[in-house]
């Protein structure tokens, strides 16, 4: 008898054939689908020919080729396509086969999924997975949630395709219903704060201190060789290095307007749900908003004056407070978005094991990097940390970069050149480090003008007061 595949994928798109060569190059047989059937056959015949592939041309073969319990991953467009594909996997099924979707959904349909195929006797996994391409194919970093029973089942696949750092595997079952989805979204969020902020030193070194591409590229290579070591930091060295055919520096020719497919916005949008102080994440999306405001920037370029940066210090040292400001905000951003996490958990009953998510983190996905090391240490050291912050690693690391972090804002804000994520970042450090904020005279405002009323520094927590600011009855 033929042999039945240890796992079946639904959608050869670019991450569906990358993650399926990935995993039959680590042993298994993969059965594979795509709504388009031709693409089936394309692939097997091409880049997955004289491998242990079962193609199928219906979904009734498709999982008919499948060892029992069956194990039926999507990799589609999220969304609607998802919600598809369960219906039409769920009436060839039996009672303890998985289901299992791999793509960029929203935690909340992944804990409405979860619930769904639960009730058809069947097991439900939402799992992101990041790395693109490359790490599809070569060790994505892998953060899978659901139901809890699955996991054993899909633990062998998973880790052996996974990235692995210091031998350990980039992936580790994450919690129950959305929470692998939930970690993935603020990896993508985290990404967009990570990106945010280089490009915000890339325009400091460009139009204040006068840099050239090649001068920039090697202080990139140089950073990516200390605290700021990570993959972002490395591509970015590479792109301002990068030359066309006709020896042109490409990005200088790159539209100044940043696309975005929303898991940066459904981050922000979660922490104005959850009342977390996210900002260098929100700020990121904004600025990806404000750049996509082309001809209106154009315009207002013409009719609004600022000052012309000037810089007459010491480029080396500016350098280096730069770095710092990079490392200081870079901390604030991993704080804000482990800071989501466990309001999520709280939200959401979810038991997160946040060093294991900082492990996932570590390598395999777009934010991999030394740093993540260091914070799946303080988690270690203290399961129960409430803020990386008060971590003394962070703290110390954190105090380290203010000085010149503050510096660079100051510069930034003197000459006008917009540095949002920087700048919010140092904003919520002086913040989260005050004992007393002005929201006194805030409550004092919607006192006087809703009656909303107000606790009292000279009475107990919970007793609540009102006055008449007018005199008036
Ligand atoms: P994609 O472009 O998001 O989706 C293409 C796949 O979805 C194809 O198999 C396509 O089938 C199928 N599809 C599209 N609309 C459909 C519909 N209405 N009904 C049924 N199937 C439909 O592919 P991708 O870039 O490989 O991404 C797959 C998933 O991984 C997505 O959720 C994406 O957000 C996530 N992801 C992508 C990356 C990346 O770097 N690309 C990284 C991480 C996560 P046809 O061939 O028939 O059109």
């Amino acid at each position: 008898m033929k042999k039945l595949a240890d796992i079946g994928l639904i959608g050869l798109a670019v991450m569906g054939e990358n993650l399926v060569l990935n995993m039959e190059s680590k042993g298994y047989t993969v059965a594979v689908f795509n709504r388009t059937v031709e693409k089936v056959d394309k692939f097997v015949n091409g880049r997955g020919a004289g491998k242990n592939f079962i193609g199928a041309h219906s979904i009734e073969e498709f999982v008919a080729s499948l060892e029992k319990p069956r194990k039926v991953m999507m990799l589609v467009k999220a969304g609607k396509p998802v919600d598809d594909f369960i219906e039409m996997v769920i009436p060839h099924l039996e009672p303890g086969d998985i289901i299992i979707d791999g793509g960029n959904s929203h935690f909340p349909d992944t804990i409405r999924r979860t619930k769904y195929v639960e009730s058809k006797g069947l097991l439900y996994i939402g799992t992101g997975v990041s790395g693109g391409e490359e790490g599809a194919l070569k060790g994505p970093s892998i953060m899978p949630g659901g139901s809890p029973a699955a996991w054993p089942h899909v633990k062998e696949i998973f880790q052996a395709v996974s990235a692995k750092v210091d031998g350990e595997a980039c992936c580790d079952w994450v919690g129950e219903g959305g929470a692998g989805h939930f970690v993935k979204m603020v990896h993508n969020g985290i990404e967009y704060g990570d990106m945010q902020i280089i490009t915000e030193a890339y325009q400091l070194m460009k139009d204040l201190l006068g840099m050239t591409n090649q001068e920039m590229h090697e202080v990139f290579a140089k950073w990516n060789e200390e605290e700021l070591d990570s993959y972002l930091i490395e591509i970015t060295r590479d792109i301002l290095g990068y030359k066309d055919e006709n020896g042109e520096e490409t990005v200088n020719f790159i539209l100044d307007t940043a696309g975005q497919k929303g898991t940066g916005k459904w981050t922000g949008i979660s922490a104005l749900d959850l009342g977390i102080p996210l900002t260098l994440i929100g700020e990121s999306v904004f600025a990806r908003c404000l750049s996509a405001q082309k001809d209106l920037r154009v315009q207002a370029s013409k009719v609004l004056n600022g000052p012309k940066p000037q810089f007459d210090g010491d480029r080396e040292k500016f350098l280096d407070d730069l770095k710092m400001a990079l490392y200081g905000a870079k901390i604030i951003s991993y704080a804000q978005g482990y800071n989501l996490m466990m309001e999520a958990a709280k939200e959401f009953g979810w038991n997160l094991n946040y060093g294991g998510i900082a492990l996932m983190w570590r390598g395999g996905c777009i934010i991999r990097s030394a740093f993540l090391g260091d914070i799946k240490k303080a988690f270690e050291n203290n399961p129960e940390l409430p803020n990386l912050l008060l971590d003394p690693f962070f703290k110390e690391k954190i105090e380290g970069a203010q000085a010149g972090w503050r510096r660079v804002s100051a510069a930034a804000l003197s000459n006008g050149i917009p540095v949002p994520a920087i700048t919010s970042a140092l904003c919520y450090f002086d913040g989260f480090r005050t004992e007393r904020l002005p929201a006194n005279l805030l409550q004092a405002q919607r006192d006087y003008f809703g009656a909303h009323t107000y606790e009292r520094t000279d009475k107990p927590r919970g007793e609540f007061f009102h006055t008449n600011w007018t005199g008036r009855g």
